[in-house]
């Protein structure tokens, strides 16, 4: 009897091993899978984690419009004015302590130095596109033609001028050639868009619709009912792909680590660069947006942070705001209890204009691209570069490696050669996650921050409609 106890302890034991180690042997077990199909076999190893991509993206657009709308919808025009008027100056504020942050740390590292080659590109490059970027950013605010907004690209100028497909590595930042991803050679994304969604159009758009119906009263139940349906009817679809989540992303992320070939640039300039920006971004991240968290709630931020971690993952994995966004209103909403009212306007908003990571690698990678070319650049351009950088990353779409095209505003307008953008191309795809993640913790950690800020009217407005608490108002 008592071999045949120590048989079914022996077996439980086992099994309760095999159920809490379960997400790590399964990853285990996928990366030695993947290891069979490295090479030409190698996509289809992503195939998994491109199927999630997809359908975190088919939910994006019907997620933007439907929780802008029924946020704007449900809260009354004083209402969403102050807690509008927080969110975009948490984003400015955050933004610019970002790009001040990543001049800080490109100025002092230095990553740029020992470039052997002199290069004065004065005169070489117009400096007259910034204006036209502006202009096309604040186009692609009013679409002219809706239906067409969710699926076609406004075009501009600027980006159809770029053609980044020189695989030259000059200016000696190494002696690998860098060749530029294919993709990267003709289709260039434009500002405000994700995937051919011209998104910044539609949020604009989205708000002043709820805005309007919010107010219409009586009138307006239908359309309200009818959104907050919709809303409803997604956030279900989102739980649903939230249990495959896990498996997607990691393929995503094991199907990077496998075909990884080009470790051999990470030395030398490249290496230091890769570096410098790791280091402002954490900086940014696990210091400066923490500790605004914590001065102006009084909470702990680490308790917030790990209810994101979901998120952040995600982020991590798909390279992609846009993408994570359905993901973020989850964690907020389960995990952090942040008011729906606020994760419905402050998110789709965030994913789309607030990119603190972008703002800080597009600032600092135009002044290492002055590095590398021995170029000097003045304070006033250094102004510049953190003006462009900070309205490249509101116009940069939540996609992957969409910083690298806004990039051609911030060194367009201090005449550095657009290029040069070849030079960090090869290790833009790592970066990109890294920014993508501290994109996400920034607009998550707004919304907290509007939440507590907008306390007061959000308890009135219970109290409005019968739901006070005792104790408030
Ligand atoms: N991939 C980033 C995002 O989705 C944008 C970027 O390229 O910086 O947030």
């Amino acid at each position: 009897r008592a071999k045949k106890r120590m048989h079914s302890i022996t077996a439980d034991s086992a099994k309760s091993f095999l159920r809490r180690n379960a997400f790590v042997l399964f990853t285990i077990a996928a990366v030695l899978l993947g290891m069979e199909l490295v090479g030409k076999k190698g996509m289809y190893f992503s195939f998994p984690g491109e199927l999630l991509m997809r359908m975190l993206q088919m939910l994006v657009l019907p997620l933007i419009v439907s929780s802008l709308i029924t946020g704007m919808a449900s809260l009354d025009g004083r209402a969403s004015g102050k807690m509008g008027m927080r969110a975009v100056v948490y984003y400015m504020v955050t933004t610019i302590i970002a790009v001040f942050i990543g001049i800080l740390m490109v100025i002092i590292i230095h990553p740029g130095k020992g470039s052997k080659d002199k290069l004065h590109r004065e005169g070489r490059i117009e400096q007259v596109q910034t204006t036209d970027a502006f202009m096309d950013l604040v186009r692609n605010m009013f679409p002219p033609n809706l239906v067409e907004a969710c699926f076609k690209q406004y075009s501009t100028r600027v980006f159809t001028r770029t053609v980044l497909h020189s695989s030259n590595v000059t200016a000696g930042v190494t002696s690998t050639q860098i060749p530029a991803p294919e993709n990267f050679t003709e289709v260039i994304p434009i500002p405000g868009s994700a995937n051919g969604v011209n998104a910044l159009g539609l949020v604009v758009f989205s708000m002043c619709f709820g805005l309007v119906i919010g107010s219409m009263k009586q009138k307006g139940r239908a359309l309200r009912e009818f959104f907050n349906c919709l809303n409803e009817a997604i956030m279900r679809l989102v739980a649903i792909i939230i249990w495959y989540a896990p498996v997607g992303i990691m393929f995503l992320i094991a199907g990077k680590i496998l075909e990884m070939d080009d470790l051999a640039v990470m030395g030398g300039q490249l290496g230091m660069y890769t570096l410098t920006v790791i280091v402002g971004l954490l900086i940014h991240a696990l210091c400066i947006l923490p500790l605004l968290y914590f001065i102006v709630t009084h909470r702990n931020p680490w308790v917030f942070i790990a209810g994101l971690l979901q998120a952040l993952i995600t982020a991590l994995g798909t390279s992609s705001s846009s993408a994570t966004l359905p993901i973020t209103f989850r964690c907020l909403e389960e995990n952090n209890g942040v008011d729906r009212r606020i994760t419905r306007f402050v998110l789709p908003v965030g994913a789309t204009i607030n990119m603190d990571g972008t703002a800080l690698y597009e600032a600092l990678a135009a002044i290492f691209i002055a590095q590398v070319n021995n170029y000097e650049l003045d304070f006033g351009q250094i102004i510049t570069i953190s003006i462009t950088a900070t309205a490249a990353s509101i116009g940069a779409a939540g996609i992957p490696q969409a910083g690298l095209v806004t990039m051609v505003i911030v060194l367009t307008s201090v005449g550095l050669p657009t290029e040069d953008i070849t030079l960090i191309i090869a290790v833009d795809w790592f970066l990109d996650r890294l920014r993508t993640t501290t994109n996400v913790l920034g607009d998550s950690l707004g919304a907290g921050i509007v939440e507590h800020l907008s306390r007061h009217e959000l308890d009135a407005q219970d109290c409005e409609l019968g739901n006070c608490e005792p104790g408030k108002e």
